[in-house]
C-alpha cells in the first residue's frame, strides 16, 4: 500500500477501534541499571558506583499522584537492572495501583515464575525491552541482555494471562523491511501494546553524531503497524524538541504520547504547545483526551484516591496514608519546580 493510502487507512482504523488519546508517563524507580552497556542508553555513559540514582517510594508515589491529579496514565513502572527485587517491586506496583486506581504496567527487566507469582491483580502486564526489529542487531546493540530470555518471558506472561508489551527504539540502523519480523513477533506472542520512541542521540554513546529518524520514517512505521494490528495500543515517544510531531503521530495511529519531560512541559510553552496538536487533531477525530498539560490549579498537594477505581487496596492506602507527611513534601517541591520552570 502507498504510504499515503496506508496513512489514511491506519487513520480509519484507529477511529474505528479507539476513543481516547492518552498521556502516558513513564514512572522510574531508579536512575541505576547494573548492565550499563545498551548502546544507546544514557546509562551506558554513567561511570558511577553501585544503587547510586534510585528514588524514594515517597517521591514515586508523590509522582503517580500528580499524574492522577492531571488525568494522564501511567504506562508503566521502569527500571534497570538489579536494582529491586520483586518484592519490594510488588509493594511499588500496589502503591501506583492504589493511587492511580488502575492495574500497572511494568517494565523492569525480566522476572522468573516465582517472581511473578508475587504479583496479584495490581498487575495489568510486563513489557519486553526488544528495542528493534531483529535478534542479530538486539545483540549487537545490547550485549548483556538476552533476546531468547526476552521471548521466553513472553512467553511466561502468556502463561499467567498478563498483557504483554514490546519498546522499539526507531533509528539504531534497523532495516525498513526487517519490520516483518516485529509483526511476526506481535502475532506470535499476542502482544498487546507497543511503544515506539526515535533515538535520542546521547552524548557518550555511539549514537551521539547519529541523526534521529525522520518524522515520515516514524508515521510510515506506526501507520503500517496500526494498518497491520487495527486493535493494537500503540503508545509513541517523543522528545522536548519534537512537539509537532504529536498531530502526525495521533493520525498515524498513536494512542498515547509518550517520553517527554513533564516539569518542562506541564503548563509552560512546551504543555500549550502539545496541547495546540492534540487540539487541532481532536478537529478532525472522534478521539478525545481527557487529561491537561497546562492547567497548575489541578495540581494540589493532598493524597486522594479515586472514587471508583478497578483497583482498590484499603491496607495499601492506610500505608500511603502513613507516609503522607513525606509524601506531601515531594509533591510540594515538584509543583513548586515546575511552578519555577515556567
Ligand atoms: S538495560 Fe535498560 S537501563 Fe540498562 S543499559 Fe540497557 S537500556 Fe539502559
Amino acid at each position: 500500500m502507498e504510504f499515503l493510502s496506508r496513512l489514511a487507512k491506519a487513520f480509519e482504523l484507529t477511529e474505528k477501534n479507539f476513543d481516547y488519546i492518552n498521556i502516558e508517563r513513564a514512572i522510574f524507580l531508579s536512575y541505576h541499571c547494573d548492565l550499563r552497556d545498551c548502546k544507546f542508553c544514557y546509562m551506558s555513559t554513567i561511570k558511577t558506583g553501585p544503587k547510586k540514582g534510585i528514588r524514594s517510594i515517597e517521591s514515586i508515589f508523590a509522582e503517580a499522584f500528580l499524574v492522577k491529579m492531571a488525568n494522564w496514565k501511567v504506562e508503566f513502572l521502569s527500571s534497570g537492572y538489579g536494582v529491586y527485587d520483586a518484592a519490594e517491586i510488588s509493594e511499588i506496583v500496589r502503591g501506583l495501583a492504589t493511587i492511580t486506581g488502575e492495574p500497572v504496567w511494568l517494565n523492569t527487566g525480566i522476572l522468573e515464575k516465582e517472581s511473578l507469582d508475587i504479583f496479584g491483580e495490581e498487575l495489568k502486564g510486563i513489557t519486553a525491552s526488544i528495542e528493534t526489529f531483529t535478534e542479530e542487531l538486539f545483540q549487537e546493540i545490547c550485549p548483556s541482555k538476552s533476546w531468547d530470555n526476552l521471548m521466553k518471558f513472553l512467553d511466561l506472561a502468556n502463561e499467567l494471562e498478563l498483557k504483554k508489551g514490546l519498546t522499539i527504539i526507531l533509528g539504531l540502523g534497523e532495516k525498513r523491511e526487517d519490520i516483518e519480523n516485529l509483526f511476526e513477533i506481535i502475532k506470535n506472542y499476542k502482544i498487546d501494546r507497543v511503544t515506539f520512541y526515535s533515538l535520542n542521540p546521547h552524548k557518550g554513546t555511539i549514537f551521539e553524531y547519529s541523526v534521529p529518524p525522520s518524522s515520515l520514517y516514524y508515521v510510515d512505521i506506526v501507520s503500517e503497524t496500526r494498518v497491520r494490528f487495527p486493535k493494537l495500543e500503540i503508545v509513541t515517544g517523543i522528545w522536548s524538541d519534537r512537539v509537532n510531531l504529536v498531530g502526525p503521530l495521533l493520525l498515524a495511529g498513536s494512542n498515547g504520547i509518550t517520553k517527554f519531560s513533564w516539569k518542562k512541559f506541564y503548563g509552560s510553552k512546551l504543555g500549550k504547545s502539545l496541547t495546540s496538536e492534540i487540539e487541532e487533531f481532536e478537529k478532525m477525530s472522534n478521539r478525545k483526551f481527557n487529561g491537561s498539560m497546562i492547567d497548575i490549579s489541578l495540581l494540589k498537594n493532598k493524597l486522594e484516591f479515586p472514587k471508583n477505581p478497578q483497583y482498590k487496596n484499603e491496607d495499601m492506602e492506610k500505608k500511603i496514608l502513613e507516609k503522607s507527611d513525606e509524601i506531601k513534601e515531594r509533591i510540594q517541591s515538584y509543583i513548586l519546580e515546575i511552578k519555577s520552570l515556567k
